[in-house]
């Protein structure tokens, strides 16, 4: 008898539960949009609700309104490679996100942020050097 009459906040408020779970995908990306980068202000469902998509975790990304409402019907990775902001990098992120693994995911959408792409200059630098080598020979 003591467990029926337990209850549950979440179980009495199921909004809020929906909430909470929302709060914590976004938090995933750090309230950025999986596929380009700008403020997520949504819930993508990856495959389509009317595709028979779940609303679990593993088919729900964060995801800006533009993105959310260009993607629509259309096959996640068909679309994704149509966009201008394509990223090879957050498609891989993508992936993973559906494939369960968020750990991955967050690695290569922090490698796909702008800030971490310095390193190229030092490649540069390293080519430029190899170039007067070369013309030194
Ligand atoms: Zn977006």
């Amino acid at each position: 008898m003591q467990n029926r009459d337990a209850v549950f906040l979440e179980d009495l408020c199921p909004k809020l539960r929906d909430r909470c779970w929302r709060q914590s995908l976004h938090n995933f990306t750090g309230r950025k949009c999986i596929y380009c980068g700008n403020t997520s202000e949504s819930i993508d469902h990856v495959i389509p609700c009317s595709k028979g998509g779940l609303s679990v975790t593993d088919n729900c990304v964060p995801a800006c309104l533009s993105c959310n409402g260009s993607k629509t019907d259309i096959e996640v990775f068909s679309w994704y490679r149509q966009q201008t902001f394509y990223d090879p990098r957050r498609a891989m992120a993508v992936r993973a996100w559906i494939d369960g693994d968020r750990r991955l995911a967050m690695r290569l959408l922090q490698w796909a942020e702008p800030k971490t792409n310095q390193p190229a200059k030092g490649l540069y630098k390293l080519q430029n050097l190899d170039f007067d080598l070369e013309t030194a020979a």
